[in-house]
């Protein structure tokens, strides 16, 4: 079987969702499982119309109910379909608006609306238009999660689960519509997985399933050497593995969510990115070992707005224990650390919570003298055979040198599969495309 996730941008709309129609109608023959979004803006609205509930707003149901019934009308859905949602939404947001608390848990609840919706409308449209389709909310597929509400995880024991309710519902004759997003803990409260997260629970239920492969479908042609609204000449990348996709997706690769890989990548089932507009285009395939035949590097790739920590101190010299306290000091403040180059007497630190580290460089005088600078972008230059490549560090450099960029900071650790160079925010633009054009439009 094969698990297909669409996200709001493919099911934004009618026009849309024929679209998605005809690509799941396309890959019936392999049993799809189709795991969808809500409807374009709708989680947005959703949490907007609670945000303004807790202040009082006793309509606030109205405008996520107004875009879900846009939606509907486009598509022919029987008011009975989602008519039970929406006096729900409304009885919810009232009660939201009296108590004037929007808890963690609540905004769960009321988030959870538009993947629930959206798998019915699909449903029944899909019906009507000769692909048999049935709808289900996650839990129905054994999707149990901890209580974490806004980040939920499945609980333990998930997959033999899910496995079992497959079975049943592979027995019908009709495409299973699965909500994205959303889980219900133990006691039956509504949860999510955290935004964009439909990638996650599309990866979790395909190594539940043991699918052949799961399918993102988006709206780009797959993976990019460059961000393609920044870089014209920016081309597709057929395939890469867990490991580039993983450092791509984290250094701001607008395509993956980061921790979407990680289910598929223990297991070994390949990752698929298509495009829902081209849908004949292959996108790019991620698997757990890429083609050595490749060429060195795979992309570049950008994540601005950090912030540099640097501590510097003489005592550092041969010193035992000295990156030990600086670290304590930094995790007991929480703060997630990106990038880290230290020298016999100084230490930089990326991060991109800037007032938790605003916080540690108050704590941090002990330490040396401190300064926190922010306004910072990390050019992360990523490839599986960047180890084994000379010369590669040369022509970053050189590449950003011609055109005047400075670069404050870099970090290659051994074997390291991605180079990354730390520049400010200003230079972005034209560090990528000196970046990209010497590195892969060059004949
Ligand atoms: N609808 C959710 C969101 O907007 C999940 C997703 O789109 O993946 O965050
Ligand atoms: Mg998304």
């Amino acid at each position: 079987m094969l698990v297909m996730k669409f996200g709001g941008s493919s099911v934004a709309d009618r026009a849309q969702i024929d679209k998605v129609l005809g690509v799941v109608r396309a890959h019936q023959g392999r049993r799809p499982l189709v795991v969808s979004s809500a409807h374009k803006g709708m989680t947005n609205a959703l949490i907007a119309a609670g945000r303004a509930a807790a202040e009082g707003d006793a309509a606030a149901a109205e405008v996520p109910i107004a875009l879900q019934q846009k939606i509907a009308d486009e598509l022919e859905v029987p008011e009975s379909v989602l008519a039970p949602f929406y006096d729900e939404i409304r009885a919810l947001l009232r009660g939201v608006s009296l108590v004037r608390e929007l808890s963690p848990r609540s905004l769960d609840y009321i988030s959870s609306f538009g993947e629930r919706m959206a798998v019915r409308a699909l449903a029944e449209y899909f019906s009507h238009h000769g692909l048999a389709a049935r709808a289900y909310d996650v839990w129905e597929l054994g999707f149990v999660t901890d209580s974490q509400f806004g980040r939920a995880r499945p609980l333990p024991g998930f997959e033999a689960a899910a496995r079992e309710r497959y079975q049943e519902l592979a027995a019908r004759s009709e495409v299973p519509i699965v909500t994205g997003f959303i889980g219900k803990n133990e006691r039956g409260e509504i949860t999510t997985v955290g935004r964009n997260g439909s990638d996650l629970t599309a990866t979790l239920l395909a190594v539940a399933l043991g699918a052949e492969e799961v399918e993102i479908w988006s709206d780009t042609d797959g993976v990019m050497t460059a961000d393609p609204h920044l870089v014209a000449g920016a081309k597709n990348i057929p395939v890469m593995s867990f490991d580039e996709a993983a450092e791509l997706a984290y250094f701001g690769s607008r395509m993956l969510h980061p921790e979407t890989l990680l289910p598929a990548m223990g297991r070994d089932v390949p990752v698929r990115v298509l495009n829902t507009n081209h849908p004949e285009h292959l996108g790019t395939v991620i698997v757990q070992h890429a083609p050595s035949e490749r060429a060195a590097l795979t992309s570049v790739a950008y994540k601005e707005g950090q912030c540099i920590l640097t501590v510097r101190t003489a005592r550092m010299f041969n010193q035992v224990g000295y990156l030990a306290r600086l670290f304590e000091l930094v995790s007991r403040h929480g703060l997630v650390v990106g990038m880290v180059a230290t020298s016999e007497v100084s230490v930089s630190l990326s991060a991109s919570d800037e007032a938790c580290a605003r916080r540690v460089l108050q704590d941090a005088a002990a330490l040396g003298e401190c300064r926190l600078d922010t306004g910072k972008t990390i050019l992360a230059v990523v490839g599986d055979r960047l180890p084994q490549t000379p010369g590669i560090a040369a022509e970053l450099l050189a590449a950003l040198a011609e055109v005047g960029v400075n670069v404050e900071m870099i970090s290659y650790g051994w074997g390291s599969i991605n180079v990354s160079m730390v520049i400010d925010d200003r230079e972005i633009d034209r560090a990528v495309k000196a970046l990209h054009g010497r590195l892969f439009e060059r004949p």
